[in-house]
């Protein structure tokens, strides 16, 4: 196979969480019947005049600083036009050649370590369009489409990055850490199958001949594809759709593509527009956007700490990188981790439990570390039981889903069940002699050298008192009690 260099851009679309859309009073809650948040303005009727939303611009700015870009003291508004039924005005307000911001960056993670940077060319502000609903199950055999005007000047930002990118995996880094870093600034709900984040995925091939020219190559847009996974999948068919092609001695044609999720292949959809299809002019109804230091300085102000700060964070307690990577995704996953780690001092035994025990109980009943049943409190009372000896991992794990259960405290559970782990050495030397009595053959294979013998023994113990002998004090009895044993015969 021929070796291609494979360039990868994303263009990522976030809708702001303002309360209110990005150019008039209507509210932007998702999920209310069609076209009840809609008004003359963002219905596109004739002589309205649009009003920018002030939070609007402090969420983009927050973002601006977040991704290490340069915030332009002067900005404008442009119209974008295109004609489509989910825009009622045939353009979209948007930021062309003067955008809010410039020449950020994000760090990509893997393995707790910086893999490479990926250059955020541009962000600027835009409103979002309405939705068309399509009556039957593919736009290609639809009956009708119904449009939905609740969207329509919803505020968006664009994020798009420098096509840095070389690999799907990368591409999935750099979502992953960008969802990251925009959840902690809670500008945006960023919901991929709600669609309040899409992402475009523009991917070239070129081949090794041509490393270093400044040919530019024919790209192809990947729209809208509804999870950072199928991103990830688009782009992996992509590349071996466009080298199939190019080893073929083909040519790849400029266009966009969609994602269908089944097949996990891309489909071509039209061909793409050039920026000047869309005779973009300046909005004539909106002042230039004009930010000053002291408004800069106070969104500066206002971030939370980063996520590079958030991973030294956990690092230093001991957590191991690809834990830290969890627990960082989850803004709730890290709240619950804050709060156990200051009540119990051991900071991985909670980690272990929070993300294996507890999350497997969350999924299964479709909760998060945000609404869990199980507090942060109950969880350390539980710990405290497994540290003093009360309780043995395996015990622990049968109390902590009675707790989710019931939501019963630890030590009530305990109660319940009739558990307490027997850590008396004469109580349990008692079992033992009985079970090496019972089982004499076992214990002469064990004399004998099996040392596997021994893992019978023990299981018998514990069966015979349930579970709840200590497993450490059953081995050294086991083996005092068989020493004897092979001393008398
Ligand atoms: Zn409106």
């Amino acid at each position: 196979m021929k070796h291609f260099e494979v360039i990868i851009g994303l263009e990522v679309h976030v809708e702001l969480k303002t309360r209110s859309k990005l150019f008039c009073g209507c509210s932007t809650e998702f999920g209310a019947d069609p076209n009840t948040h809609t008004c003359p303005v963002c219905l596109g009727m004739p002589g309205v005049l649009p009003v920018l939303n002030r939070q609007a611009v402090v969420y983009a700015a927050k973002a601006a600083l977040a991704l290490q870009c340069t915030i332009h003291s002067y900005s404008k508004f442009d119209r974008k036009q295109y004609f489509y039924p989910d825009l009622p005005k045939a353009y979209q307000i948007s930021q062309y050649d003067q955008p809010l911001a410039e020449y950020g960056h994000v760090a990509i993670v893997n393995g707790g370590e910086v893999m490479k940077t990926v250059g955020v060319r541009r962000i600027h502000l835009e409103e979002d369009a309405g939705k068309l609903n399509h009556l039957g199950q593919r736009l290609g055999d639809a009956k009708g489409s119904l449009v939905d005007l609740n969207r329509a000047g919803v505020p968006l930002i664009e994020i798009v990055s420098e096509p840095d990118m070389r690999s799907a995996d990368e591409a999935r880094l750099y979502l992953t850490e960008l969802r990251n870093i925009l959840s902690y600034l809670d500008i945006s709900d960023l919901r991929m199958e709600e669609g309040s984040m899409r992402c475009d995925a523009n991917v070239s091939l070129r081949p090794a001949e041509y490393v270093g020219s400044l040919e530019e190559l024919p790209r192809v847009e990947i729209k809208n594809v509804n999870s950072i996974r199928n991103v990830q999948r688009g782009i992996e068919y992509e590349v071996a759709r466009q080298a199939e092609l190019l080893e073929a001695g083909e040519r790849i044609i400029k266009e966009t593509r969609g994602f269908d999720d089944q097949s996990g292949r891309t489909y071509s959809q039209r061909s793409k527009e050039e920026a000047n299809d869309y005779r973009y002019f300046p909005e004539p109804d909106l002042p230039p956007l004009v930010l000053t230091d002291a408004f800069v300085q106070e969104v500066a102000g206002s971030l939370p700490p980063s996520t590079m700060a958030l991973r030294e964070e956990l690092r230093e307690a001991g957590v191991q990188p690809k834990d830290i990577e969890v627990i960082l995704s989850d803004q709730g996953a890290l709240t619950f981790w804050r709060q156990a780690t200051t009540l119990f001092d051991d900071a991985r035994l909670v980690t272990n439990w929070m993300l294996s025990d507890l999350s497997r109980l969350l999924n299964a009943h479709g909760d998060t570390f945000a609404t869990s049943p199980i507090s942060p409190e109950g969880l350390v009372e539980l710990l405290n039981l497994i540290k003093r000896g009360t309780l043995s991992g395996r015990m622990a794990k049968e109390v902590v889903d009675k707790m989710y259960e019931t939501g019963k405290p630890a030590e009530a559970v305990v109660k319940n069940l009739g558990m307490s782990q027997i850590t008396d050495g004469e109580a349990i030397k008692k079992v033992v002699e009985e079970v090496v009595a019972l089982h004499m053959p076992v214990v002469e294979d064990y004399l004998s050298g099996k040392d596997k013998a021994l893992g019978f023994l023990v299981g018998q113990v514990m069966k015979k008192t349930k579970g709840q002998a200590k497993p450490d004090v059953v081995n050294t009895t086991l083996k005092e009690v068989i020493r004897a044993v092979g001393e008398k015969t």
